[in-house]
């Protein structure tokens, strides 16, 4: 047996701190659980290969060899990055059955999980685009 990893320390900030720190838009996705409207993320249609960091703390949460155009009108990943950077949980709001994603270290809202995806697992991170910042590699 190695060493166990430290787990990551939980980013917490002051709703004022979030509000300076991200634009209207991050706040409202990442603190206030919102969505973009689809069809206008900026990082839709990019195809450069590279890591997607979470917009509130740089988490590394999806890498550019998941992503695939869904037809859904935002970023679409068959897999996070690694399994414990994005949490999930139940998220019975707007009279819907879905599942939350959300960057696990900071706790930002990033979109939904659906089991419509293409990959091994089925899974489709439907993500908003204003929640990542690509890291061009
Ligand atoms: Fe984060």
């Amino acid at each position: 047996m190695g060493w166990r990893r430290m787990a990551e320390p939980r980013i917490r900030k002051s709703e004022d701190e979030w509000r300076k720190e991200l634009t209207p838009e991050q706040y409202h996705v990442l603190r206030g659980r919102g969505t973009e409207p689809p069809f206008t993320g900026e990082l839709l249609h990019i195809d450069a290969g590279g890591m997607f960091h979470c917009a509130g703390c740089g988490a590394a949460l999806f890498s550019s060899d998941a992503k695939y155009d869904s037809g859904s009108g935002w970023p679409s990943f068959f897999k996070a990055n690694a399994p414990d950077s994005v949490k999930l949980t139940p998220d019975d709001s707007a009279g819907m059955h879905r599942i939350e994603a959300a960057c696990a270290r900071c706790g930002g809202h990033l979109g939904h999980v659906f089991d419509d995806g293409p990959g091994p697992n089925g899974k489709r991170f439907c993500i908003n685009s204003c929640a990542l910042k690509l890291e061009e590699q």
